[in-house]
């Protein structure tokens, strides 16, 4: 099942078993950046240490036997389904004494890991989320209105709204003054009709809390609409939508799309930018691998900033987690240091461990001229 909503997350999180614990398994399947044989030895890897903690684990023997049906289930999945995996993460939750069992695909890389906790270990997941926007698609035609939610390339109907709005007069069909009052009418029931639609939108907010509204509507009814949006709906009102009435979910996903990369590309050419400025001025900034990781390693950095699928070798203390570019000694520690494959995504998860925020800029933009990856700093 492709990972795409946040209800998968709370779905995970309600299973809680008195009597067992549970697996979750993450595993790095970015063939962007890796060989099906790295993969392959690094899913071997994991489930070895799932088994070697299985050994030494303290619990009762329900517990650890429902704990190793877990890992054969894994090893399984290993060799009939990983070969042909093709997303960039894989998380696998396996509670066999529940008789509980998910696969999800990830759209990012998450680190490898096993754990067996009392919980599915979700954290992993929130933060792949945190990196897409809610957007919530409002299509508002003369008699009905729709509600889409669209989260991580999907989409959903949310609501529909139906009024009872006549039908415009044709021209010529009345008398002057009869035709006029009856306008005045009918926009009096559409007007009834945009706001009862405007209020529904702003109801969905308060319940959903999406970041961004896309407006769908004949363009002769912006002015009308706009302000009856409540204030923090106009905030988030970024984009405008050209849309039938009778459109399918499908085409509006489409255009939501393509205005959702629009946003996020000058979202990231403002990022870039302020990044830029800082470095310039002196600043609260750093650039370069090297300067990231030394403002990582000293907690400093409030955004990392880093170039999608910009990889490079490293190395990492066994001890204290640091991150250097090429230091075979660790100078906290004294303990010898181990290569890592890909010290963007340790920097990466790095970050997020210490809560800053990760943003990702895509190439080809200023950030290569400075290293590919920066850091905004606390201090
Ligand atoms: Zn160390």
């Amino acid at each position: 099942m492709k990972f795409s909503s946040p209800k998968q997350i709370q779905a995970l999180l309600r299973l809680k078993s008195q009597n067992f614990l549970t697996t979750s398994f993450f595993l790095d399947t970015d063939k962007s950046r890796l060989t099906k044989k790295q993969i392959t030895v690094f899913f071997k890897n994991l489930l070895h240490q799932g088994r070697t903690r299985l050994e030494t684990l303290e619990a009762d023997r329900r517990k650890k036997d429902s704990l190793a049906e877990d890992l054969e289930k894994i090893s399984r999945f290993g060799t009939h389904v990983l070969p042909a995996f093709t997303a960039p993460g894989l998380a696998l939750f396996s509670c066999a004494g529940e008789n509980f069992w998910q696969e999800l695909s990830l759209p990012r890389a998450p680190r490898n890991h096993i754990f067996f906790d009392r919980t599915p270990y979700v954290r992993p997941l929130s933060s792949i989320m945190d990196e897409y926007h809610h957007i919530c698609a409002f299509l508002l035609d003369r008699q009905t209105a729709r509600w889409y939610s669209i989260f991580m390339g999907e989409i959903s109907l949310l609501e529909t709204l139906t009024s009872d709005v006549p039908s415009r007069v044709k021209e010529g069909g009345w008398q002057g003054y009869e035709s006029k009052r009856i306008e005045r009418h009918i926009d009096a029931h559409l007007h009834e009709h945009f706001k009862k639609a405007a209020q529904k939108t702003f109801d969905l907010f308060k319940r959903d809390r999406f970041d961004w509204l896309f407006l769908g509507s004949k363009e002769e009814y912006r002015p009308d609409i706009e302000p009856l949006l409540h204030p923090y709906l106009r905030e988030r009102l970024k984009g405008w939508i050209k849309t039938n009435s009778n459109d399918s979910g499908d085409k509006i996903l489409k255009q939501s799309i393509e205005i959702e990369t629009k946003l996020r590309q000058e979202e990231e050419k403002a990022l870039v930018q302020s990044l830029i400025t800082a470095l310039e001025k002196g600043g609260r900034a750093v650039s370069g691998v090297r300067e990231v990781l030394r403002k990582l390693n000293a907690a400093e950095v409030q955004a990392l900033v880093v170039t999608r699928n910009f990889s490079a070798e490293g190395r990492a203390c066994p001890k204290c987690r640091f991150l250097y570019v090429n230091e075979i000694q660790c100078p906290v520690c004294n303990v010898k240091t181990e290569k890592v494959q890909d010290i963007i995504h340790e920097s990466v998860h790095s970050a997020m461990d210490k809560k800053c925020q990760v943003r990702y800029i895509t190439s080809p933009s200023r950030l290569d001229r400075f290293g590919k990856i920066g850091a905004l700093l606390r201090y």
